[in-house]
């Protein structure tokens, strides 16, 4: 099927793109990488009157560390974080998870701020940055603010996001420098969305104990999930197995996933169960190391 028309914006500048959204209101679109804007848009589903194409404003596709700080641009694509050797360390979480993102095409176009404004529950980076933890900029013609990543989402392709706003960026918080994680994802075959997926993020103090712990899920509740439960088991003590272990079961409680053609709720409970624990090990051991 065809889009519904359109009009066709690619302003130069940020602050052109807000006039355009500001005078469009709910009626206009911000385009970025249009993987999941344009599908949408073929099936009907989304018909805005105005698309406001964010590719031709240089100065958003910087994926850099400034003061300890990991910067992702509005425009920094799935494939730039698949190929950055910078998050091979502390941000192992989102070298993991970069390749396992669709295929070679939609990783070429697609974003990651672009991925959080769609806020799809079986979306990667979601998860991602709920266990890094993360702050997003976001402005509009009335200025800029700050969204953290733990207020972003509030339903199924639904943020807190005005529809006047564009996420410009976001900062990673600094994770310290003893810090690993990894991000586990299953999927039917090669390219699917998540059947589950589990992100794991740790940090280790001096003395070796857990200083800052995030557990994040995908694919098994309405939103992105942060499992604070889990976290808190983790916080304060020294990892063994039976604390992973205690983790692993608090994450599995909190999914709370459908039966449907790719398996039911309680072999998806347990496939988090089991991610979660070999995530956290492999968070363990690569913080040891770092
Ligand atoms: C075949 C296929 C398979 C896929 N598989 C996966 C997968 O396995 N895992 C996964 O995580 N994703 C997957 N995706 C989705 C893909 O990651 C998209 O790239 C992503 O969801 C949206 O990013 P985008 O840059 O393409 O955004 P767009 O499609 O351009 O926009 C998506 C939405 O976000 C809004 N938006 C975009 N950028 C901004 C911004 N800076 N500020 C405000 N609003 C903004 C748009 O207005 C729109 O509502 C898949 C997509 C396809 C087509």
């Amino acid at each position: 099927m065809y889009p519904a028309s359109f009009e066709y914006f690619a302003p130069s500048t940020l602050d052109e793109a807000l006039s355009v959204l500001e005078r469009y209101g709910d009626e206009a679109k911000v385009l970025a990488g249009g993987q999941s804007l344009i599908p949408l848009m073929k099936l009907r589903f989304a018909s805005p009157r105005a698309l406001v194409d964010l590719n031709g404003i240089d100065g958003y596709d910087g994926l850099y560390e400034d003061n300890g700080v990991l910067n992702v641009g509005a425009l920094v694509r799935h494939k730039a974080c698949e190929r950055s050797d910078l998050l091979r360390s502390r941000y192992g979480v989102l070298a993991d998870a970069a390749p396992q993102i669709s295929d070679p095409i939609v990783r070429n176009l697609g974003t990651v701020c672009g991925s959080l404004a769609h806020a799809d529950p079986q979306g990667d980076w979601g998860s991602v940055m709920l266990a890094v933890g993360a702050d997003l900029e976001a402005r509009s013609s009335a200025g800029t603010r700050t969204i953290p990543i733990e207020e972003l989402f509030q339903g199924p392709f639904t943020t807190s996001l005005q529809e006047n706003e564009v996420i410009t960026g976001l900062k990673v918080r600094d994770p310290g420098p003893k810090a690993a994680g990894t991000y586990l994802k299953l999927e039917r075959k090669v390219g699917d969305y998540a059947t589950v997926g589990v992100a794991a993020q740790l940090s280790l103090d001096g003395d070796g104990a857990i200083s800052r712990a995030g557990i994040a899920l995908t694919s098994v509740n309405p939103v992105n999930t942060k499992v604070t439960a889990a976290e808190q088991v983790l916080v304060g003590q020294v990892p063994t197995d039976d604390l992973i272990e205690a983790a692993s079961k608090a994450a599995a409680a909190a999914a709370d996933p459908r039966d449907d053609v790719r398996g039911s709720a309680e072999w998806k409970r347990q496939v988090v169960r089991t991610y979660a624990r070999r995530a956290l090990h492999t968070a363990v051991e690569q913080a040891r190391a770092s």
